[in-house]
C-alpha cells in the first residue's frame, strides 16, 4: 500500500522506521536484528536509504596512487524487497541524485517496481565527502525536484529513450524531504519552501521532515507551508539523543539546532546510561505533543537504536 493511502485510511498517528542498510560485506541478518524488536508496534512502512559511492586513492605497488569507487553501504534495493517478504510492511526505498546518471536512476527504478516496491522518497544527497559542494554526476541530476519529474514521468509511462514513450506506467508514491530549520544551503526559509513547493508541484505526494528537537519549529513549518500553498501530508521525523557527543555531532551534520534544556539534562547525566534516559525521555516527550496535536505519522530515525526506540514507541503508541 502507498505510503499515502495509509495516512488516508489511519484514524490516529501512524509510527513508521528509517534504517540504513549494514555496512558492505555484512549480512542482511543485520537488517533483522535491528527490525525483529520493533515489528510488535507495527510500524505503517519501513523506510531504507541509500547512500553514493565515495572515492578513495589506493596505493599501488609502484607508489603511485588509483582513485577507486567504494560504496559502503550497498542494498537498499534488495533490502526493501527483503522487509516486504518477511515481514510483509510497505518498504519506502530511498533514491537519490548524487553518484547516479538519469539512466541508472531509472534502472533502479525498474527494479522496485518489478518488486512490487512502490514507494519511493526522492532527495537530491549531500556532497561527496571529497567534495564541498553537491556536484550532481555528468547526466544525472542537480536537485531532488529533478528526480521527482523522472518518475511522474515513469508514473505516466514516459521513459528516458523516446521510442518506449508508451512503456508501462509505473505507480510510484513519492516522499520528499522539507526542512523545518531550513536546509543549510538555502539562504533563507522563504526560498526553501519555493523549493520544496517546486517539488510538491511536480508530483511529490507528502514531504518528511528533517529531524528536529524542538516541536515548535515543526508546528511552525507546517503552518508555513500551508500558507505558501503546501497542502500535502507533512511527516515529522525524530530521533533520540542517544550519546553526549550526538550534542555537538547532529547539529554539524544535520544543521539543526539542540534546544537548552536538553542539553542542560544531557550535562547534568551523570553517565552514558543517564544520558541516553535523558535523550529518550525528550523523544518521548516530543513524540506525545506530536501526536497530541495530530501529526500524521511519526517517522522515527532508528540509527541501529533499538533500544531507545523500545523504550519511546512503548510509551508513545
Ligand atoms: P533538494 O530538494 O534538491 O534541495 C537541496 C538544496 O537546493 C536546498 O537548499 C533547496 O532549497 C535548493 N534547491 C532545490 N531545488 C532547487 C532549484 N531548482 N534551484 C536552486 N536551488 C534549489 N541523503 C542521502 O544521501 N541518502 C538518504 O537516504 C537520505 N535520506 C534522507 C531522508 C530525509 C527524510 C531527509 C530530510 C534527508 C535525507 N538525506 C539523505 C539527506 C539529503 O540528501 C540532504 O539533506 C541533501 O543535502 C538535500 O536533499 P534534498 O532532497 O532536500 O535536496
Amino acid at each position: 500500500m502507498k505510503v499515502t493511502e495509509h495516512l488516508l485510511r489511519a484514524d490516529k498517528t501512524l509510527l513508521s522506521f528509517e534504517i540504513l542498510p549494514p555496512l558492505k560485506g555484512k549480512s542482511v541478518k543485520n537488517i533483522y536484528d535491528v527490525l525483529d524488536p520493533l515489528m510488535e508496534f507495527k510500524p505503517a512502512f519501513i523506510n531504507v536509504t541509500y547512500h553514493r559511492s565515495e572515492y578513495i586513492y589506493k596505493k599501488r605497488g609502484d607508489e603511485r596512487f588509483d582513485k577507486v569507487f567504494i560504496r559502503k553501504r550497498p542494498g537498499t534495493v534488495g533490502i526493501c524487497a527483503a522487509i516486504q517478504f518477511k515481514y510483509k510492511i510497505d518498504s519506502v526505498a530511498h533514491i537519490i541524485c548524487g553518484g547516479f546518471t538519469k539512466e541508472e536512476t531509472e534502472d533502479a527504478l525498474i527494479d522496485l517496481s518489478y518488486l512490487g516496491i512502490d514507494n519511493v522518497l526522492l532527495l537530491r544527497g549531500d556532497a561527496s565527502k571529497n567534495e564541498r559542494d553537491f556536484i550532481p554526476e555528468a547526466g544525472g541530476h542537480s536537485h531532488a525536484v529533478d528526480l521527482v519529474r523522472q518518475v511522474v514521468d515513469m508514473n505516466h509511462g514516459k521513459y528516458l529513450e523516446e521510442d518506449s514513450i508508451q512503456g508501462n506506467k509505473t505507480d510510484f508514491n513519492i516522499g520528499v524531504a522539507g526542512y523545518p530549520e531550513k536546509h543549510f544551503e538555502s539562504p533563507n526559509l522563504k526560498s526553501d519552501l519555493k523549493h520544496l513547493k517546486q517539488k510538491v508541484d511536480a508530483g511529490a505526494d507528502y514531504i518528511v521532515t528533517q529531524m528536529f528537537f524542538d516541536n515548535a519549529k515543526y508546528f511552525s513549518f507546517v503552518e508555513r507551508c500551508r500558507a505558501e500553498g503546501i497542502h500535502v501530508p507533512i511527516i515529522p521525523g525524530i530521533k533520540p539523543i542517544t550519546a553526549a557527543s550526538q550534542v555537538h555531532s547532529i547539529p554539524r551534520t544535520f544543521h539543526v539546532d539542540i534546544p537548552e534544556a536538553l542539553i542542560d539534562a544531557v550535562e547534568q547525566a551523570s553517565d552514558a546510561d543517564a544520558v541516553r534516559k535523558a535523550g529518550v525521555a525528550w523523544c518521548i516527550e516530543q513524540s506525545r505533543e506530536l501526536v497530541q496535536k495530530g501529526a500524521p505519522c511519526i517517522h522515527y530515525y532508528t540509527m541501529g537504536n533499538v533500544e531507545a526506540m523500545r523504550a519511546i514507541v512503548r510509551e508513545v503508541f
